[in-house]
């Protein structure tokens, strides 16, 4: 019962004239979130190259690392803050690129329920953090939401066939919640929100030892390892490269769709195919061998990318054979294993 009052919806409030100005101004003040990560830093790097830009990350060091932004270390117009998102951040920015989430599936089953809290409570939170302040912000959610999908490929419209009591859950239905956050938040009290379902990803700076298939296959060829491809292998992904996700990350912010958007590239794989592709690039003497699959694993997954094209005018420029060398020089340096 409404208890006898006179329950009407109210239209979302529009942003202020003011509000909507301050997104053109010099000098934005930037929040990146889980910035110490693999996307994350590469985001800092990007904008860090426009000098009317200053950056602030806050990252827990879950899955990141320090290292992965030494080079803005001291840089007058840069911020690292040791924070985890569940609890609650005052700073005042302009704009919020959130990606906190470790990405990985060994990392962000290892502790499910922390998964969730960040997903739930830590998207939350910066959305409380953009209402106070009036700021844009924007979610990298995943292509997971899609699930096992029935629709392929995948568009923005579909809905998705996801297990919601499964071991990947908390990172799906996770994903899932968070976007509902956002578009509440966004009809509720008119935040500018933008949402990205992120295709998997690849490059310099991936955890060597994160378990997702790019890194381990380059890894493994780089140590003169087999390739484990989780059966049954026909499985497909479509990936890529970092720089090109960070390009369509910063036109969706800095455009006028809310999404969701899908931001991936469209070449589709098995991994067995994938498998082939590495070894031949990298290691011929190498083996590949099949190897246990975990529950639930998405049987295919391809971005439709019409609206990122047509609202973003972005996409992908760096196929598979040209991003796995880039790759390639940053994991031999840091194995320490360099190309005969
Ligand atoms: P990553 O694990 O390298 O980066 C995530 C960062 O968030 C890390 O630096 C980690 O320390 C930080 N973090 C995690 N929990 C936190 C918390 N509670 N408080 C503060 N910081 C926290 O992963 P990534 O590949 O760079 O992914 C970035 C974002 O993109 C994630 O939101 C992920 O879900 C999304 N995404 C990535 C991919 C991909 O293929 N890499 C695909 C789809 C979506
Ligand atoms: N919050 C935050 N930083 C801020 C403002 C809010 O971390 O600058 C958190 C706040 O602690 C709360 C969440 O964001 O848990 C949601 O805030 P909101 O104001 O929307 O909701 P309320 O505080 O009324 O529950
Ligand atoms: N995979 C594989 N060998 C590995 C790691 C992963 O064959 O060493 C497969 C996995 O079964 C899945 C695909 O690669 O079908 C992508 O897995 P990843 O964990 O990289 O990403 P996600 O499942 O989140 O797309």
């Amino acid at each position: 019962s409404t208890g006898g009052k006179n329950i009407t919806s109210k239209p979302p409030p529009e942003p202020s004239p003011l509000r909507r100005a301050k997104f053109f101004k010099a000098n934005m003040r930037i929040l990146v979130t889980g910035g110490a990560g693999f996307i994350g830093s590469h985001l800092v790097d990007k904008l860090m190259e426009n000098d009317e830009n200053m950056v602030i990350v806050v990252d827990n060091y879950f899955t990141g690392s320090k290292d992965n932004l030494r080079q803005w270390n001291g840089h007058p117009r840069f911020e690292l803050i040791r924070h985890d998102i569940t609890k609650p951040l005052l700073v005042e920015v302009d704009m919020i690129y959130h990606l906190a989430c470790p990405a990985s599936p060994i990392f962000y089953k290892y502790n499910a329920v922390k998964t969730l809290k960040t997903n739930v409570i830590g998207t939350l939170n910066m959305l409380g953090l953009a209402k106070r302040v009036g700021a844009r912000i924007l979610l990298t959610s995943t292509s997971e939401v899609y699930g096992d999908p029935l629709v392929h490929p995948q568009t923005e419209d579909y809905w998705g066939n996801v297990n919601p009591i499964g071991v990947r859950s908390c990172y799906d239905e996770g994903k899932r919640v968070a976007e509902t956050l956002m578009f509440d938040y966004h009809r509720q009290h008119g935040i500018e929100i933008r949402v990205a379902r992120i295709f998997n990803t690849y490059g310099p700076r991936m955890n060597i030892d994160d378990g997702r298939v790019v890194s381990n296959f380059l890894a493994q060829a780089i140590r003169y390892e087999p390739l484990t491809v989780q059966l049954p292998g026909t499985q497909t992904r479509s990936f890529c490269y970092v720089s090109d996700m960070v390009d369509g990350l910063i036109r969706l912010m800095e455009g006028d769709s809310t999404g969701p958007i899908n931001i991936g590239n469209p070449g589709e794989f098995t991994m067995l195919e994938l498998a082939e592709t590495v070894k031949e690039m990298i290691n011929p003497a190498i083996e590949i061998i099949k190897v246990e699959n975990t529950p639930d694993d998405p049987r295919q997954r391809k971005p439709d990318i019409t609206k990122a094209k047509e609202l973003l005018g972005w996409e992908p420029r760096i196929k598979l054979s040209d991003g796995i060398p880039l790759m390639e020089e940053d994991f031999r340096k840091r194995i320490g294993i360099p190309r005969k």
